[in-house]
């Protein structure tokens, strides 16, 4: 049944979440950044904003949600910040280790969580300054916004599990940024994205207990976390809580190598408890295939999150929160794994490896529309040898595979290279389709391209579609962003008259800011 557009507020149809009403909450209600202790989040209110609109919004999460359309705009006011009567808006706290380092406590700088929908929380992100802003201005701006709005979807789209993103709100306001951090800050748009996930809880929720030596909290979180979120587990397995997000971790890993996206920033205060891509900031697609790419700036020179470096960070990371939850595993009770409690972490590091392993072969092996052997699993080695050897489209080489099913390939498809390449590179690619071509099964030539096309999107939110939108949005062309949504909507799928938007990374974007490299500064 839909809800449809005739309340004012959000106030009438949404929850309390589970998450504030279950767990101890900040005494002081005072909006001034400290360190908060002995509560997982503070109550905030967001500060409002003059002339908001809207801008973008997503279909298929108001769908999710119960709304139409006219319900959206009804509710403009809300997911502006603007109108939260009735609701107990908070913001959470964590901590995290970034870029390798423990940081202390860090916090929704920024995001205020509103309620609960349909078993879903809504948040908004750049909703004003919170006890967790440190320096922060708790604001975002529309680039980032609009990247963080349509990122969200076409992940989803894609299969990828992620958070959403029900809106995207204009605040009418202005934001300082010094975009680059080399001294030339200046105003820009601000914007509110209204975020949507069944949990925002992080690794480093549980990571910030923990250091605080604060076990009754790390055990209230950890309790809270598995009855609401993980209810198939057995209550107390906290062995099994970790190895089930490493599980998941591993899996939405091996998702992100496949279709060749770069987080960027993946500290663990950004790596969901639910195995969700969250947190887009300075991310970003492979377009020339290179594993040692990153889009962050902020990370060119050590590079610990780019694209080869993910997995392994996946599983540094999945360590973080196993020794954060080693109080719990320390003190089993009846009904807890017996063995010590490395054992358990390591337990849990084992099947995140071995689930990456499974995941990722099968998931590269059906790129090729092949099953994983060890064969086949050389053959993905191979091709990921070659195709980092000179600049070669990522999307559009594995998209073109469908076109060479019905004979064994004599060239390499056009258009897959950035540049002119040398002959024989181009003979060691022909080698590498022919043995590919023997590998496939046969007399299946139809399915086969059916199959490839189902595996190999066509359209993905390449940076520089992204920046485009950006670029329209803020030169009064607002609509680019749900054109853009639009095509992100069917990645899979052929959409005549849309051939644009699968082109690859064209020469100006090379090293445009924001086509190529973004500072974590959004
Ligand atoms: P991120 O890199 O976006 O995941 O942010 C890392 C931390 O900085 C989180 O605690 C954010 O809430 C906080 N943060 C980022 N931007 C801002 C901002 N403009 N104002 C306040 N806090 C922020
Ligand atoms: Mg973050």
């Amino acid at each position: 049944m839909k809800l449809v557009g005739i309340w004012a507020t959000l106030s009438s149809v949404l929850s309390a979440s589970r998450f504030t009403t279950s767990l101890p909450g900040d005494p002081l209600d005072d909006n001034v950044p400290r360190p908060v202790e002995g509560a997982l989040w503070s109550k905030v209110l967001p500060s409002p904003v003059s002339s908001p609109s809207l801008l973008a919004f997503s279909r298929e999460v108001a769908d999710q949600l119960g709304l139409d359309e006219a319900g959206v705009r009804a509710l403009l006011p809300t997911l502006a910040g603007n109108e939260t009567n009735g609701l107990v808006p908070w913001a959470a706290n964590y901590g995290g280790h970034q870029f390798g380092h423990w940081a202390g406590q860090l916090g929704d700088g920024r995001a205020i969580g509103l309620g609960e929908l349909r078993g879903q929380e809504l948040q908004l992100k750049g909703a004003g300054p919170t006890p967790y802003s440190r320096r922060g201005d708790g604001r975002a701006v529309l680039r980032s916004s609009i990247r963080e709005f349509l990122c969200s979807e076409a992940m989803a789209h894609l299969g990828v599990p992620t958070t959403r993103a029900l809106s995207l709100v204009v605040t009418g306001d202005r934001v300082m940024r010094d975009m680059f951090y080399d001294g030339h800050p200046e105003l820009e748009p601000g914007a509110i994205v209204c975020r949507v996930a069944p949990s925002f809880l992080r690794f480093g929720n549980f990571e910030l207990c923990a250091s605080r030596e604060d076990v009754s909290l790390l055990r209230a979180l950890t309790e809270h976390t598995m009855a609401t979120h993980f209810p198939e587990l057995p209550r107390g397995d906290f062995a099994a809580l970790l190895r089930e997000v490493a599980e998941r971790t591993a899996r939405l890993l091996a998702h992100w190598q496949a279709v060749g996206f770069v987080h960027g920033v993946m500290n663990t205060d950004n790596m969901s408890m639910l195995g969700l891509t969250i947190d887009y900031g300075p991310y970003g697609w492979v377009d020339d295939f290179d594993p040692s790419w990153t889009p962050n700036t902020t990370d060119a020179q050590q590079r610990r999150y780019r694209y080869g470096n993910q997995p392994g960070i996946g599983l540094w990371n999945v360590e973080r929160l196993g020794i954060a939850l080693l109080p719990l595993l320390t003190n089993e009770k009846a009904g807890g794994p017996a063995g010590e409690p490395a054992d358990v972490i390591d337990d849990a590091m084992q099947a995140y490896q071995r689930t990456y392993e499974k995941e990722a072969s099968t998931r590269f092996c059906s790129k090729l529309a092949l099953v994983p052997s060890p064969g086949n699993i050389e053959l993905v080695n191979s091709l990921f040898t070659w195709l980092a050897a000179e600049e070669t489209d990522f999307t559009l080489f594995f998209r073109s595979l469908s076109t060479l099913v019905a004979e064994r390939p004599t060239a390499i498809p056009d258009g897959v290279f950035y540049a002119s390449v040398p002959e024989s590179h181009v003979r060691e690619g022909i080698a590498w389709l022919g043995r590919w071509w023997d590998a496939l099964p046969k007399n299946e030539t139809q399915s086969l391209a059916v199959k490839l096309n189902a595996t190999n999107p066509k359209y993905v939110l390449r940076n520089y579609l992204a920046q485009e939108a950006i670029d329209a949005a803020q030169s009064g062309r607002p609509e680019a962003v749900m054109e853009l949504l639009d095509v992100m909507r069917r990645p899979f799928d052929e959409q005549p008259g849309r051939e644009k938007y699968a082109a690859r990374r064209p020469d100006w974007a090379r090293t445009k800011a924001g086509c190529s490299a973004l500072s974590c500064s959004s």
